[in-house]
């Protein structure tokens, strides 16, 4: 099986726990509220099952608690066809979770302890180590140690496997590393702002920040607009190219980005030669599928519900 997998994804794993009620509550009150719901989440898992779901054979290398929700997390990845022989379970914290309370106006009020995500570290890196410098894209993401993020994408361009890096969430000061690391520095509006310290409001904003992050060292950037798709950027040609996306009634776009980010994983190591632009067109009428649904990885679609030029 390991020779096999083609996507590679190190990152987090996070039970979602949403509760849906009227308001928020205030400190020290308690209210009631109207459904409850579990949903499988974190931005590398998302990825990773999203890239399955389309027909890449994934891996994922990350880490949960020896709990409930850690063993309910590996079922899930195995339901998604995900190879979990480096999802390790660990005693020492829970698996992250994000306790999350929607009010009827649509706000929210979020908490995330990350747990058990903050353990994964170079003894897991090195048990995957074969399997991540054999597959064909490698895809890291800031909910882990950005240490242990940058040692794997360091061990994957020593062997010729395509990056992708999400630094999501973003932090100001990114090590200068992860920019050479990255054969394609993926970011959403919000992201690239922090990281630039410009204002990222239009396409023709994205492509100048998208520029900037390009002179830092990446072979190529993605900025993703939402409805307007992306702009992509490459040190072949670093004009900005718009990609834009079909207009859909969206109803939660929860995750979409890592929807959008799962795919571009899933093309880069099915069609190697495919242009990045081409890419990213097909990678954004995926994740408009993920937005006319609710939930995070409920919302992505199998490649058995999309269209054949897709593929
Ligand atoms: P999220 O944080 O909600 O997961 P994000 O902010 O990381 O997402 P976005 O830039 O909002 O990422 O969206 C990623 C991709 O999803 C976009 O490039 C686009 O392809 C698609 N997308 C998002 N919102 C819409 C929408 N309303 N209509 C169509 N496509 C959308």
């Amino acid at each position: 099986m390991t020779e096999e997998v083609s996507v590679v994804v190190v990152g987090s794993c996070m039970t979602d726990l949403v509760s849906q009620a009227p308001r928020l509550p205030k400190a020290g009150e308690t209210i009631h509220g109207q459904k409850f719901f579990i949903g499988f989440g974190g931005k590398g898992a998302n990825q990773c099952v999203q890239a399955a779901r389309l027909g890449a054979k994934t891996a994922m290398v990350g880490k949960v608690g020896k709990d409930f929700f850690g063993n309910n997390y590996i079922q899930n990845f195995k339901d998604n066809g995900v190879y979990t022989a480096f999802v390790e379970q660990t005693s020492e914290a829970a698996t992250g979770a994000a306790s999350i309370i929607v009010n009827d106006a649509g706000e929210n009020a979020i908490v995330i302890v990350a747990g058990a995500n903050l353990l994964l570290g170079d003894e897991e890196l090195q048990r995957a180590q074969a399997t991540l410098e054999t597959a064909k894209v490698l895809v890291c993401q800031l909910e882990i140690s950005p240490h242990a993020s940058l040692q794997a994408l360091w061990m994957a361009q020593k062997s010729n496997v395509k990056t992708i890096f999400n630094p999501a969430p973003a932090i100001p000061d990114l090590h200068a590393d992860f920019y050479k690391a990255s054969d394609i520095f993926c970011c959403n509006e919000s992201e690239a702002e922090l990281l630039t310290g410009c204002p990222v409001a239009t396409v023709e904003d994205a492509g100048r920040v998208g520029l900037e992050l390009l002179n830092r060292g990446c072979v190529s950037v993605i900025v993703t607009l939402g409805p307007q798709g992306c702009v992509v950027l490459q040190s072949t040609d670093p004009t900005p190219k718009h990609i834009p996306t079909t207009k859909v009634t969206s109803v939660d776009t929860t995750g979409a980005g890592d929807s959008f980010i799962g795919a571009l994983a899933f093309y880069i190591s099915h069609y190697p030669t495919m242009p990045l632009e081409e890419m990213a067109r097909r990678a954004n009428l995926i994740a408009a599928v993920s937005v006319q649904t609710t939930g995070t990885q409920t919302s992505y679609p199998f490649k058995k519900d999309l269209p054949a030029e897709l593929f």
